[in-house]
């Protein structure tokens, strides 16, 4: 079985702008793999998580700024690890993955997303991309939204279908399969920076929201400094996701910093994450 040790594709060019040229900022370990590894290696199975290499290179692009990690790990290698973690396989090698602040923190988000909504909507529809256990579906489904997400982990989708409608499968592959013009809100939620082109899937959400919708984004400040790993494709500034979601046409309505501060066992910092809101034109 050739095709397992095929794990990562090498990455020179950036996404948002399509530069090749860039500066290496920073050559990190890959230590987040030691524990998948150490569970593996324990039981013995086939996995492709020991052909990962041990470096990784986070790149910036000499134009547009974006930072992206090289080389980048190939997105079949990441499902499997989310749906094995989310699901709670490697019970005793990484702590269990814990929502139960999620909802609080939800809450606090759709209040700050609705002051953004045109008023006099009649049928109001939501998507989360990367829902999980569908905290987000049920919130907005209890303010009145046809609510749907889009999960790439089946075990956890499971959960969130007992809030509304959820698609099972990559996220690119299930956006294609909506029509266009169809939802108020869509919302990504610590899920962009796992995605092979942000670009690319952000073109597709505008395509999808109606016009004078809106899109939430909620991903890791690059310059909080916590957030460098393989597994995380993409870091953004505030800048930087500005700078991409005008090029594909939206208009930006807001931008702050969080620090998602219901997460009891995440590292606190005031900057961790970034949040813009932005609409469709
Ligand atoms: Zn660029």
């Amino acid at each position: 079985m050739a095709e397992i040790k095929e794990v990562v594709d090498v990455v020179r060019e950036c996404d948002l702008c399509g530069e090749t040229n860039y500066v290496v900022e920073k050559i990190f370990l890959a230590n987040e793999w030691d524990s998948v590894k150490k569970f593996y290696q324990s039981s013995k199975q086939m996995n492709p998580f020991q052909y990962l290499p041990n470096k990784f290179e986070l790149l910036k692009c000499l134009n547009c700024g974006l930072m992206y990690v090289n080389p980048r790990i190939k997105d079949w290698v990441v499902n499997r690890f989310y749906d094995e973690y989310l699901s709670g396989k490697y019970e005793g090698y990484i702590r269990n993955y814990d929502s139960s602040f999620r909802e609080t923190l939800f809450k606090e988000y759709f209040h700050l997303i609705k002051g953004f909504l045109e008023k006099n909507e009649e049928e109001r529809t939501f998507l989360d991309i990367g829902c999980a256990n569908g905290e987000f579906v049920k919130i907005f489904k209890e303010n009145g939204y046809r609510s749907y997400g889009i999960e790439v982990a089946p075990l956890v989708a499971e959960k969130a279908k007992n809030f509304g409608e959820v698609f099972i499968g990559d996220v690119e592959f299930e956006l294609k399969k909506l029509h266009p013009d169809s939802f108020n809100v869509i919302a990504l939620v610590d899920s962009i920076e796992h995605f092979s082109s942000p670009r690319r899937t952000m073109e597709l959400v505008y395509d999808k929201l109606k016009s004078s919708g809106v899109v939430f984004i909620e991903t890791p400040n690059y310059s909080a400094g916590l957030d460098i790993m393989s597994r995380h494709f993409y870091l953004f500034s505030i800048a930087t996701m500005e700078k991409m979601l005008n090029a594909i046409g939206f208009c930006i309505l807001y931008n702050n910093y969080s620090s998602s501060i219901y997460n009891p066992t995440d590292q606190m910092k005031e900057e961790r994450f970034i949040h813009v809101i932005a609409k469709k034109l």
